[in-house]
């Protein structure tokens, strides 16, 4: 069978590729060669990864998936979401939005937070979500090198150190992604 995955991020192909049988060819929008922005206008990440698939489901009339993921902090109701990436603007940085991130906890004792993917897959027209959540806290400052947008600020639930000191592997089997690529594979398998 063959998908197209809605991203040009090679790591996330990689990931979803090594979950599943080699008979499921997974063709990302570089592999497509298409470069066209797709505006990601929705107010959650559900809105958005369909908008997503839904364009490539459009575009190529093939069997679709994209995703969607953002950090939300609980004492903050939810925020950044959907604006993790662009939480301190439109420059994309994630050193701006991990300082945005720990001034406006400055003085704020509740520091639960969780990553959330949402995978939206479209099969012969119909649709289909898959949710994957990671919980934890946010530290008072950025630990470790590794990863990438909030790691370094993220310890995840029953672990001390964050996603940023954890290797790629060992981050790769708790993550938000993992979860719901997992429920993604377990759905295209049964
Ligand atoms: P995307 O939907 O995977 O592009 O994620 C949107 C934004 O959420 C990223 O630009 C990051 O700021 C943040 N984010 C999502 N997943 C992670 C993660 O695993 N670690 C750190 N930040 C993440």
């Amino acid at each position: 069978m063959e998908l197209i995955f809605g991203t040009h991020n090679p790591n996330k192909v990689e990931e979803i590729r090594t979950l599943l049988p080699s008979h499921y060819k997974i063709k990302s929008l570089s592999d497509l060669g298409f470069d066209t922005a797709i505006e990601e206008t929705g107010s959650t990440l559900e809105e958005n990864a369909l908008i997503k698939a839904r364009a490539i489901y459009n575009t190529f009339h093939k069997n679709s998936f994209a995703d969607d993921s953002g950090l939300e902090v609980m004492a903050l109701g939810g925020a950044p979401g959907v604006f993790s990436a662009r939480y301190a603007g439109s420059q994309k940085n994630s050193q701006d939005n991990m300082s945005k991130l720990i001034q406006k906890l400055m003085d704020v004792e509740n520091r639960q937070a969780q990553f959330r993917t949402v995978i939206a897959l479209i099969i012969d027209r119909k649709e289909y979500l898959f949710e994957g959540i990671v919980k934890g806290n946010i530290s008072k400052m950025a630990l470790g090198q590794n990863g990438f947008g909030y790691d370094p600020i993220f310890i995840p639930e029953n672990h001390t150190i964050s996603f940023a000191q954890m290797t790629l592997g060992k981050k790769n089997k708790i993550s938000h992604r993992s979860k719901a690529f997992q429920k993604l594979v377990d759905f295209l398998k049964s």
